[in-house]
């Protein structure tokens, strides 16, 4: 291919490709090339979706449910995302406050789609989940980054929160349980935070993706759920990647109120109409079928929780690193600053000498940590932390 004659986009041109996506791929080249590769890099639960799922898909397939459906989801699918709404939180949600998009990714991008005009602003907490401030640029606005270090336990404070708004600003995306850190926000956290939100008339993003993927007996609280002002203000954004082990699915939800889950659904028929039809057949089993959804949810939870624990005491056991016990999602943010290289030069020398995979902390905006998720097996995790010890050694 030769060069195009005119220059791409501005969109083309500013676009950030996905750092996670990108050391992902390098050590399965790596691992296809027969190395021996240590991966603490993956952002997806090293379970397989659990069989009757499959087959509820296959059956749909087999039924003929081959062809264009509803574009914000059958009616099915979108009903029962409403009632788990009110068994899980007690809310009162309705099907036409429902979209399911191509992957709760997709419902995020929606949501700032449906709020943020060009050159207006959108708050995003750092340490961030990567696609947040590129969503937010796709969009033509300015994504405001506000830095919460280990200090606060990666959380903001209303007080910073309170600080970056402007009167260009129109939305705060708030993930907890959060991706990179594992980080949960405690409802009067929560509380004081949406209390700027409502004061200002902002509207919450409220990515709840890892509502399910929470430890040591802690509550997730949905924002939507503290008072009516609250809901008419809150887009809550989920899906079925992380709790049901489906990424490969593409299949996110969003609910929020009636007007802006049509203003979703109207920009979704444009772009890239309904999710996968047959596809939201299994995922409606996956909401169905509660007491098998529940049993494979506490599989893979009784492992995230032992991988927790362990890789956490071993990763304060070397010197130089210290990690906070996440309680939340299947990541530790162990902080390496203190020997005094970039986070990126630290992955990838990593990498290099030890075929250990991290995605570096300046990814997700915080610099001099890294990313490592335990969504891999026991033995790669005691085998790659004792490669990290033996790295952090020669620094
Ligand atoms: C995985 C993830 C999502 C959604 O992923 P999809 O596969 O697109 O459903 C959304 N937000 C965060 C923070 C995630 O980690």
């Amino acid at each position: 291919m030769s060069t195009p004659p005119s220059p791409l986009s501005s969109w083309a041109r500013g676009i950030a490709p996905s750092p996670t996506l990108a050391v992902d791929a390098k050590a399965k080249a790596l691992i296809a090339a027969g190395e021996d590769v240590c991966g603490f890099g993956a952002g997806e639960p090293d379970f397989d979706t659990p069989d009757f799922i499959k087959e509820a898909c296959i059956a749909a397939l087999k039924a003929g449910k081959t062809k264009y459906a509803p574009t914000p989801g059958i009616i099915e699918l979108r009903t029962a995302i409403a009632e788990r709404y009110g068994a899980d939180y007690g809310l009162k949600v309705a099907p036409t406050q429902v979209v399911v998009s191509p992957g709760g990714k997709f419902s995020c991008y929606l949501a700032v789609l449906a709020t943020c005009s060009p050159g207006e602003e959108a708050i995003v907490p750092a340490p961030f989940w990567v696609s947040y401030p590129e969503m937010v640029k796709l969009a033509g606005a300015l994504p405001r980054i506000v830095l919460a270090d280990d200090s606060t336990g990666f959380k903001i404070t209303p007080a910073q929160l309170e600080a970056a708004i402007t009167p260009k600003t129109r939305l705060l995306i708030l993930n907890s349980p959060s991706n990179p850190t594992g980080a949960v926000y405690t409802r009067p956290e929560l509380e004081a935070i949406v209390a700027v939100v409502l004061k200002h008339n902002l509207y919450l993003l409220s990515d709840e993706i890892y509502e399910y993927l929470i430890y040591d007996g802690l509550k997730h609280h949905s924002p939507a759920t503290f008072s009516k002002e609250a809901e008419a203000r809150t887009i809550v954004v989920s899906g079925f990647s992380k709790p049901y082990s489906m990424t490969g699915w593409r299949l996110g939800t969003l609910v929020a109120p009636a007007p802006i889950a049509k203003a979703c659904a109207e920009i979704q028929s444009q772009i890239s109409s309904n999710a996968t039809t047959f596809a939201q057949y299994g995922a409606l089993a996956a909401l169905r079928e509660k007491e098998k959804s529940r049993e494979a949810l506490a599989r893979m939870m009784t492992a995230f929780d032992r991988r927790r624990r362990f890789l956490h005491a071993e990763l304060n056991r070397i010197p130089g690193v210290s990690c906070l016990l996440a309680q939340g999602a299947f990541y530790l943010f162990p902080k390496v600053a203190s020997f005094g290289v970039s986070s990126e030069d630290f992955c990838a020398r990593l990498l290099e000498k030890e075929k250990v995979a991290a995605v570096p902390g300046s990814a997700f905006g915080a610099e001099g940590f890294l990313r490592l998720s335990y969504a891999t097996s026991d033995e790669i995790i005691a085998k790659g932390v004792a490669r990290l010890a033996r790295f952090c050694g020669t620094l």
